[in-house]
């Protein structure tokens, strides 16, 4: 398989008044065409290891690799300008909760179409709307024609994500990070809105990085996952074996859990240890 991501001893420390905060601590790993989830506590480090990819730190954050490539980009290289553009067309974002992340004054035909504007400017009004019908159809909304006009108020949270979904594969990206994109809706809406963007993802061959705090779901709907602790990645491991997992951190998440088909909302860990913060880490079942 191709890596289309490649991260490589990724640190990253925001600005505080105490001097910089570090919330990556060498992360290192890879992504091709497949699912990779990313777990972990709250402030391991996920979100910003998904943001980081994007170099959509605050200002005053303190990023340093000695690899971050997409595909054939350097980009830790490229400038600001380049980097929006890689942005939206060939890495997209998808995060919890479209009510924030779409624009109010816009309705959803309207915010589909501008995407699709964007990499075919030459297209016709006619044809924009047909493509918006056409996209809101491909992550099965039921009546298109109706929720073009709608606005982001008007529609219910998992539809809200099926219109972020569809805004975010128009430029048809081959990677897709989405942080924790169902973690606002019901268990049924979640799954079903997880089966459209599995879907899609599939058809495009495009590779996600699925970034939640839910590891059975995780485990349920990715390939590898990737448990994150204090900053670093702690094991690596596909999701079918699971069940080897070596890291105790990983081992306290397990136990926490009746069954691996049993939802949970947080990752309970009943004590922590110090070693976790420097010890060994593992990838597929060995120390890495
Ligand atoms: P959650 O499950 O709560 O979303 P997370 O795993 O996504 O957590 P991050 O948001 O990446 O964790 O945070 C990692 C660490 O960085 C935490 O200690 C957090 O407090 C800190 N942090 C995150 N964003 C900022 C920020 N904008 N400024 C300062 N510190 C931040
Ligand atoms: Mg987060």
């Amino acid at each position: 398989m191709n890596d289309l991501l490649t991260v490589e001893d990724l640190h990253v420390a925001y600005r505080s008044r105490r001097g910089p905060k570090p919330a990556l601590r060498g992360v290192s790993f890879k992504v091709g065409s497949e699912r990779l989830g990313i777990v972990g506590e709250s402030g391991s480090g996920k979100s910003t290891t998904g943001r980081a990819v994007l170099r959509l730190l605050p200002r005053g954050t303190t990023l340093t690799a000695t690899r971050m490539r997409f595909d054939d980009t350097d980009l830790l290289a490229i400038s600001e300008r380049e980097m929006r553009r890689q942005r939206g067309a060939r890495i997209a974002m998808i995060l919890q909760d479209a009510k924030f992340a779409l624009n109010p004054l816009k309705s959803v035909g309207a915010q589909i179409t501008e995407s699709y504007r964007i990499h075919h400017p030459r297209a016709s009004r006619a044809e924009l709307r047909e493509r918006a019908l056409e996209m809101l159809d491909r992550v099965r909304i039921r009546n298109p024609g109706r929720v073009y006009d709608l606005f982001p108020h008007e529609v219910s949270g998992g539809m809200g994500q099926r219109v972020m979904i569809a805004m975010m594969m128009v430029p048809e990206p081959r990677l897709i990070i989405a942080d924790e994109p169902t973690s606002a809706l019901d268990v049924t809406v979640r799954r079903s809105v997880l089966d459209t963007l599995g879907a899609l993802i599939e058809e495009k061959g495009a590779g996600l990085v699925f970034i939640s705090h839910d590891l059975p779901l995780v485990a349920r709907f990715c390939d590898r996952i990737l448990v994150m602790y204090a900053g670093r990645i702690v094991e690596e491991i596909a999701a079918d074996r699971l069940r080897e997992a070596c890291h105790p951190y990983t081992r306290a998440l397990l136990a926490s859990l009746p069954s691996l088909e049993h939802q949970v909302d947080t990752l309970a860990v009943p004590t922590r240890d110090p070693d976790w913060l420097t010890g060994p880490v593992y990838r597929n079942g060995a120390v890495a």
